[in-house]
């Protein structure tokens, strides 16, 4: 597993689903967060610019993953389970 580390908030999660290994342009939405990054050519995750983040919001399935993300938070905060 490759560990992905947050450039919005800086936390490490300790893996990446999708792709096994990423490829430099790869789109990661944080677990934590929901933050877009995107994986540079040395494979570290860099904040998404505004205009990555304009093409890529025009994604439909970046926006089911988005809401996926978003609903699974909120229903582990409803839940009262607490990020390890
Ligand atoms: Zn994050």
């Amino acid at each position: 597993m490759i560990p992905a580390k947050c450039p919005e908030w800086g936390r490490v999660s300790d893996c990446l689903t999708g792709r096994t290994i990423p490829k430099p342009g790869d789109v990661s939405i944080c677990i934590y967060c929901s933050g877009l990054s995107v994986f540079d050519h040395t494979l570290n995750q860099r904040p998404a610019t505004e205009q990555e983040k304009k093409e890529i919001y025009a994604s439909p399935k970046i926006h089911l993953y988005l809401k996926v993300v978003q609903e699974a938070r909120k229903r582990l905060k409803d839940q009262g389970i607490q990020d390890e």
